[in-house]
């Protein structure tokens, strides 16, 4: 193994693409930590958003750091305290680092640690040959998970874990939002043995992918009177539940209308402004809905439900990879992004 290797940078504390490098040092294992050789990682949102240096970004990097969270390799060397990781193992990540201590790493639910770190944005990342990570952090992948789809965990877990959230077996379910985590999350409806999935989209192609993914009935709610849509689908009763991919104002009070009674409301999407809810009287008091927001993966039993989905009939990974670069090519991948070309784009090192 060589001392240096290539990887994404974000050199700046402040608005500026990452810079490809090809001598940083290979990361020096910790005692609790595994070294990973990384066979691929795909760009998020988030990286797009530390490389425009919102909000968010400011209050969190320290450059430089190598980017870079959603990822699979393989383990190739092992910290002196990790028993439970050895060298050969291909793994998945998860990025957020619990601490361990906190009241919610103390009550089992380390995914809502309230002094988490972040992999690939508080303390370096996958867009690299190697990576290393807390062995706690690392997903075991079972051999007919590929790499690619491992890319897909850390991202698109949140829409298995909406679903988790609504309690879907047996129930009628709307997925409001047809991006890659609205589609994962229709496929996990389906998985786990909901009865009806409508979903709902301003685009009528993310419709038709809906559709593959296992969407019994898809509306432009754009074009349509969605609420009479789903009434009509359900006895006049409205859906058992509501999972909200868009974060959108009008999508939230529109979701509230299409739930019957004592339904549930799952948010998956994060609103950028504050949103007001139009008659939250009728739509939501009186008729007792339960509303729950989710963040991230539960760990790990996220991670579980979420391989059951991507081997079950209804998970489409070629729908949600949207393209392929080696990662010194990564300004073309971040191109097709700016260009809004749909699905994940993947970089191999
Ligand atoms: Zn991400
Ligand atoms: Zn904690």
């Amino acid at each position: 193994m060589n001392d240096t290797m290539c990887g994404l940078v974000k050199e700046v504390n402040g608005p500026g693409d990452l810079v490809y490098h090809t001598d940083l040092p290979v990361p020096q294992v910790g005692d609790d930590e595994v070294l990973i050789k990384i066979h691929c990682t795909a760009l998020c949102g988030t990286d797009m958003h530390i490389m425009e240096w919102d909000e968010w970004s400011q209050k969190r990097i320290q450059a430089p750091v190598t980017l870079g969270h959603e990822t699979a390799g393989e383990i190739v060397a092992v910290g002196k305290n990790v028993t439970e990781r050895r060298v050969g193992q291909r793994v998945s990540c998860e990025s957020h680092i619990p601490c361990g201590e906190c009241y919610f790493c103390k009550n089992g639910m380390p995914h809502i640690c309230k002094d988490v770190k972040l992999f690939g944005v508080t303390q370096n990342g996958a867009f690299a040959e190697y990576a290393k990570l807390r062995w706690d952090c690392t997903f075991l992948l079972e051999d007919d998970i590929t790499d690619e789809a491992a890319c897909m965990f850390e991202p698109m877990g949140a829409g298995v874990h909406g679903v988790e959230a609504a309690e879907v077996n047996g129930k009628t379910v709307l997925v409001s939002g047809c991006g890659p985590i609205g589609l994962t999350a229709i496929s996990a409806c389906k998985t786990f043995g909901a009865t009806m999935v409508i979903a709902c989209d301003l685009i009528d192609e993310k419709l038709e992918v809906a559709g593959k993914m296992g969407a019994d009935h898809v509306f432009n709610s754009g074009k349509c009177d969605l609420v009479a849509e789903v009434k009509a689908l359900t006895g006049g009763a409205g859906v058992d539940a509501a999972i909200d991919i868009t974060g959108a104002e009008a999508a939230l009070n529109t979701d509230l209308k299409c739930l019957r009674a004592a339904g549930r409301m799952v948010s998956v999407g994060l609103p950028t402004r504050p949103i007001t809810f139009h008659d939250m009287t009728d739509d939501l008091v009186y008729r007792e809905i339960q509303f729950t927001g989710v963040s991230g993966r539960k760990i790990w039993e996220t991670w579980e439900d979420f391989s059951k989905v991507m081997k079950g009939p209804y998970f489409k990974l070629d729908q949600v990879i949207g393209g392929r670069f080696p990662m010194k090519d990564f300004e073309k991948a971040l191109e097709q992004i700016r260009a809004g070309v749909p699905g994940k784009m993947i970089l191999y090192p």
